[in-house]
């Protein structure tokens, strides 16, 4: 019996494997993190090249040992940089993440411990925690009609010249959306397309302010106060250079949604149509909670009732990442960290 299943070894299963170590529980035996991708670095060693954080290296840390100061130029680091980092980090605490391993089912075994069943053995496990991220559940809204173009989610964006010369819609009012529709409007012509007018953070809010709206709020939870709210109410897109760029260039300029999709593009509400090449869904993601199914904990809404990060049907499982539902700013790199201590804590 392993006292601990950590499933996923992203920067939420890091964070966690860092505070159960420190609690005393020896990594490989008393506790184990499982992660389906061969490589580490978690969803960051998917993403596209150029994408860079939101937040300097110091608002952009895991516990114990600070992200690496970024040199390459004078912006926040590129997705390499943190691959890079959660790497050194996984190897600096010796947390051994067993790699290749998909977890495919939990479910309740004997005595009511948890069986985490994967296609490369089994454990009984005291406690699961899952960190199993969103990246693995792309969301593409439904649309009537079809198109015969090329359709992609952001999961599958890598590079902008993939685009040069065609004609590109670009689906999503959040940072994926603006991010990639600066760089893609520099090779390519682009339509935005938003559910409801994009909302701009003023340029000088960034990351630091975004963590330390959260950290208001976790403390005043905490305390038992009123919850001082998340970032709703400032906006949602971070102006970094590449989005302000774009804005200079005067092609952040968003249409409401479209009626339909139609052979060679979109048709609009007016009834007038637009022929695309490619249309980009950057419309976000889902946190991958399959492999948590047989044990029936959604309610008629489709979501699970945590207490924090505890599910409370069943109070051998945590959840950490995913969203604020977690804890406040879980699903970020410097939120983790609270969360994950939180977490060990409560185990
Ligand atoms: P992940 O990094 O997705 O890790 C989950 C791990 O679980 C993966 O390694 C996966 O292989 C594994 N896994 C999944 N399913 C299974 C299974 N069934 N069995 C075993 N293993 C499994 N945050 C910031 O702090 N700063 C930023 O600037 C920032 N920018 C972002 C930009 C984009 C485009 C996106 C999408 C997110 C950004 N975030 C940012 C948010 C956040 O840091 C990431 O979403 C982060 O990757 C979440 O970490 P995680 O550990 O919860 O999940």
């Amino acid at each position: 019996m392993t006292g601990v299943v950590v499933i996923g070894g992203g920067q939420a299963g890091l964070a966690t494997g860092f505070y159960l170590q420190r609690s005393g529980l020896v990594p490989d035996k008393d506790f184990v993190i499982l992660d389906a991708a061969a490589e580490p670095g978690g969803a960051w060693a998917r993403m596209w090249p150029t994408l860079r954080t939101f937040s300097p290296t110091q608002y952009s840390s895991l516990p114990g040992w600070m992200m690496p100061p970024w040199t390459g130029d004078s912006g926040y680091p590129l997705a390499a940089h943190v691959v890079d980092y959660l790497t050194r980090y996984e190897q600096r605490y010796g947390l051994a993440v067993r790699r290749s391993v998909a977890v495919r089912s939990v479910i309740r075994g004997h005595r009511g411990l948890l069986e985490v069943h994967t296609g490369r053995g089994d454990w009984l496990a005291e406690h699961v925690v899952s960190a199993t991220g969103t990246w693995t559940r792309p969301f593409v809204p439904a649309y009537p009609g079809s198109f015969a173009g090329r359709q992609l989610h952001t999961a599958d964006y890598r590079h902008a010249s993939d685009f040069a010369g065609q004609r590109v819609l670009i689906v999503g009012g959040g940072n994926s959306a603006a991010q990639i529709l600066a760089e893609v409007s520099q090779v390519a012509g682009t339509i935005w397309v938003t559910l409801r007018p994009p909302r701009f953070l003023p340029d000088d809010v960034d990351g630091r302010v975004l963590f330390e709206l959260a950290t208001r709020r976790y403390r005043a939870r905490r305390l038992g106060g009123p919850d001082t709210g998340g970032v709703a109410g400032l906006g949602d897109i971070v102006m970094v250079d590449s989005v302000r760029a774009a804005r200079d260039r005067n092609v952040l300029r968003a249409r409401g949604p479209f009626a339909r999709l139609v052979e060679h593009g979109v048709r609009w509400r007016d009834g007038s149509e637009s022929s695309v090449d490619t249309i980009i869904w950057c419309t976000g993601f889902r946190p991958a909670l399959g492999h948590l199914t047989s044990l029936g904990l959604r309610g008629p809404d489709g979501r699970m009732r945590t207490d924090g990060t505890q599910a409370i049907q069943e109070p051998r499982l945590h959840l950490i990442g995913y969203g604020d539902w977690t804890g406040p700013a879980s699903a970020t790199l410097i939120g983790a960290g609270r969360t994950a201590r939180d977490l060990v804590t409560k185990l």
